[in-house]
């Protein structure tokens, strides 16, 4: 047995290094590898991010600029705007770009402390702290709140910094069915009886974690369902809001305000500020006890460098803007306009025949693509018709589940997205990824 095993070892590898091989040398004609600093092909570099619509310039020989489809910059504040840069530009003066200390250590400055409340009033909970990294947040977090004699039921699509926060903390994992309430109900019930009070049953505690959007499926949660079965079983839940803070709902306050669920029954709220904010790091957001034993708990936040104070700065000006504190309409017209953009696209995607992932409202779309031999000359094609496209394939998603995610952004115009409506049609053509009768066109 360990001679068969030997010789699977071997084959693995070398099919690994043909595939290496292979997309390295299909990705390299477009990425004109000699100028690119990265050694690797994977990586590409991207010269500057404009301000006029979310466009990149990238260091390429046949492309010299090209829509973005590929960047989490949903409300459009990833590029200079005429509210927040101003604002970040006298932070940077007034603060420095970095505080170079701890939180606990003169590391909270005013802004700091504002953040927090800003952040805690946004998502609608008595408080909130955050960290520098979004990633980290959950790594870290995690094992703060629960260990071992603790039970984590996460969905099978989870975040990898959900994956392993969850694994840091020693508690038992369970997994259930992605974002499917009966599943997570029935493994709920192989561990617990139905309203059994928390005292007396085997686990310390239980913490049911799912994401708001999903974000290499598109999915909204079906959090109203998910809500409930926790309450039935009294589970505290986890709401992971990366992708949907800012990006939907009314009010741009996320998957609560879009599905109607109170955030008074979500136990713990995480997001990132680098998606719909344009800035970095994450936040954690509760009640005050909970808010108050993390920070002075979470090794994260004693012992690790405060957020960026401009970064900050960066965070707080946007929610202004989401919530027309800066006197004027442009958060309600960024919310209304990334919600019809994202509609319009996903419909005319479908309507060629493609098979695209996700809920409506939701800006997050994969193309389903399913072989990974198709991703290189797909990536490829729109490239060089200047259409930048995220490609998705193992180990991210399961092996023949290779896809094509596309992001859509309040920054994108109608044009913008038509013209990319038209080379992703004749890319998928080429590429042979239609897998749906088109719709005919209306006269
Ligand atoms: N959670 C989810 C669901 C994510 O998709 C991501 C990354 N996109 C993160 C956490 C980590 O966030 P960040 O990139 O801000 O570190």
């Amino acid at each position: 047995s360990y001679g068969l095993l030997f010789a699977f070892g071997q084959l693995r590898d070398f099919f690994r290094k043909i595939f290496d091989w292979w997309s390295h040398n299909s990705l390299e004609d477009c990425f004109n590898r000699p100028i690119c600093s990265s050694p690797d092909a994977w990586f590409d570099v991207v010269e500057r991010i404009s301000n006029d619509y979310n466009k990149t310039l990238k260091r390429t020989t046949r492309v010299d600029r090209c829509l973005n489809l590929g960047s989490y910059n949903y409300l459009g504040f990833a590029a200079a705007d005429e509210y927040c840069t101003p604002r970040v530009i006298e932070s940077l003066k007034k603060f420095s770009a970095s505080t170079c200390s701890t939180r606990v250590d003169g590391g909270t400055t005013t802004l700091h402390a504002e953040l927090e409340e800003c952040v805690a009033n946004f998502v609608g909970k008595p408080a909130a702290v955050v960290f520098g990294m979004g990633y980290a947040t959950n790594s870290a977090i995690l094992p703060v709140l629960i260990g071992k004699g603790g039970l984590i039921i996460s969905d099978s699509l989870n975040h990898n910094s959900i994956v392993n926060g969850a694994r840091g903390s020693g508690a038992t994992i369970r997994v259930f069915q992605h974002n499917t309430p009966s599943h997570l109900e029935k493994v709920l019930r192989e561990q617990i009886a139905e309203g059994q009070p928390r005292t007396h049953r085997p686990w310390k505690k239980i913490i049911v974690v799912v994401e708001g959007i999903y974000s290499m499926e598109g999915e909204l949660c079906q959090l109203p369902e998910i809500v409930s079965i926790c309450k039935k079983y009294r589970a505290y839940i986890y709401l992971d809001e990366a992708h949907s803070i800012g990006a939907v709902g009314k009010s741009g306050r996320g998957v609560c305000d879009l599905l109607g669920v109170d955030t008074a029954d979500i136990d713990i709220m995480m997001g990132t500020f680098t998606k719909s904010f344009g800035s970095c790091g994450g936040y954690i957001a509760g009640s005050k006890e909970l808010i108050e034993y993390l920070k002075h708990n979470c090794p994260a936040h004693l012992y690790a460098t405060s957020i960026s104070p401009p970064a900050a700065q960066q965070i707080m000006s946007s929610i202004k803007v989401i919530l027309g504190e800066d006197g004027s309409s442009r958060g309600a017209q960024k919310l209304a306009r990334i919600r019809e953009n994202s509609n319009f696209f996903r419909s005319e995607l479908q309507k060629m025949g493609f098979e695209v992932l996700g809920d409506n409202d939701s800006p997050v779309m994969p193309i389903m693509l399913y072989n990974p031999a198709k991703i290189p000359a797909f990536s490829r094609e729109c490239l060089k018709r200047n259409v930048a496209v995220v490609t998705v394939a193992f180990p991210a998603t399961p092996l023949l589940l290779a896809r094509a995610r596309i992001c859509i952004s309040a920054a994108h115009t109608r044009e913008d997205l038509t013209k990319a409506l038209e080379v992703i049609s004749r890319v998928g053509d080429m590429v042979g990824v239609k897998y749906f009768p088109a719709e005919p066109k209306k006269q």
